[in-house]
């Protein structure tokens, strides 16, 4: 009998358990669960303590495994196909949405990075429980929204993307980070620019398009742009070439225009929403307007 109970109470969740009749009290049987313990039980020590370190931002980033090939394989348009980088920020959304005290993430290409509020308890701060709880969703999310995105083109394979985390002591530091990632995609993106035109609209080949850009600086590729191309680089979508910032922010409840309406909230409260922008995070403008994201309220 009292195996019995050990069973059920060890394989039923809790609120099943709460559906049963026990002739003693739930209580007694929940602890028997969490004391179980069985001569096996010392392996737990071999596990690795991996808490972050407290009062520190905690980024999890995570980038697509060989997303060159990936992108191949799928026909992306060249460089920046639209269908991928709105699916990755949907997968983005999806993880802001999911996991309690994300704050906001930047995405480029095959990458995203995620600030916790700075002094979260989730998981205790255990990195390899936040990266991997991260990493998967992102990527199931990433091959659920799949068919929404890439109408007609099945996923060919299951992608995978890795991750790290990374801890940065101030404030300073991390908003470093985060311009050092999007100067990348600036960077990465006045590269590929040039190279896919040179290689789609004047013919080269991959490696004479590499030598035709090899040592130029930034005004000489804006350069060839214009003059070979007519492409005024600034003109060019700002997701392609700024990213993405995803992150919580509240705004004022828009008033119904069915006073009658139950459900409508009335005006003048504030309601925290997900942004999603793809503008300048390297200057102070952003950070200034949104004082929140890293001052005290997210400590
Ligand atoms: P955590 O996020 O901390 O891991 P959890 O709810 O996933 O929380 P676990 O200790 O991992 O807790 O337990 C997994 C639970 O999932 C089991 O207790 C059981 O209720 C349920 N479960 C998993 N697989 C099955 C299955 N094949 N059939 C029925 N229940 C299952
Ligand atoms: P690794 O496994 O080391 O990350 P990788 O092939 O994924 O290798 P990255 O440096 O991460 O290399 O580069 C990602 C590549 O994915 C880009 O160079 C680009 O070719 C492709 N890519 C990703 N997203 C897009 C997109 N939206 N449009 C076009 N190409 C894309
Ligand atoms: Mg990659
Ligand atoms: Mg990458």
């Amino acid at each position: 009998m009292a195996h019995a109970f050990q069973w059920i109470c060890r394989n039923l969740p809790p609120s099943k358990l709460q559906c049963i009749r026990l002739p003693v009290p739930l209580s007694t049987h929940l602890s028997t669960r969490s004391m179980a313990k069985s001569r096996f039980e010392y392996v737990r020590q071999f596990e690795a303590q991996d808490a972050c370190l407290p009062n520190c931002w905690i980024v999890v980033r995570i980038d697509g495994k060989a997303f060159h090939r990936f992108s191949d394989v799928h026909n992306y348009e060249k460089p920046n196909d639209p269908r991928g980088l709105g699916l990755m920020n949907c997968a983005a959304q999806t993880v802001l949405s999911e996991i309690k005290d994300l704050i906001l993430a930047y995405g480029q290409s095959d990458e995203y990075s995620f600030v916790f509020r700075k002094n979260t308890k989730t998981y205790n701060r255990r990195a390899s429980k936040l990266m991997t709880t991260i990493v998967s969703l992102f990527a199931s999310a990433f091959v659920f929204h799949w068919p929404k995105y890439f109408t007609n083109a099945p996923l060919q394979y299951p992608p995978a993307f890795d991750g790290r985390v990374v801890l940065y002591p101030s404030v300073q530091n991390l908003q470093d980070y985060l311009s050092w990632r999007q100067a990348d995609c600036h960077i990465n993106n006045l590269y590929n620019t040039c190279f896919w035109n040179l290689v789609l609209e004047a013919g080269l080949t991959p490696s004479q398009a590499q030598e035709r850009l090899k040592g130029t600086v930034a005004g000489e590729k804006n350069e060839l742009l214009f003059s070979q191309f007519n492409i005024n680089y600034n003109d060019l979508s700002q997701m392609y070439r700024k990213g993405t910032v995803v992150y919580w922010a509240s705004q004022p409840v828009e008033t119904s225009s069915d006073d009658t309406d139950p459900s409508s909230e009335p005006p003048g409260r504030n309601r925290t929403i997900l942004h999603t922008e793809h503008c300048d995070i390297i200057g102070s403008d952003f950070w200034k307007d949104h004082p929140h994201l890293l001052g005290s309220d997210n400590a």
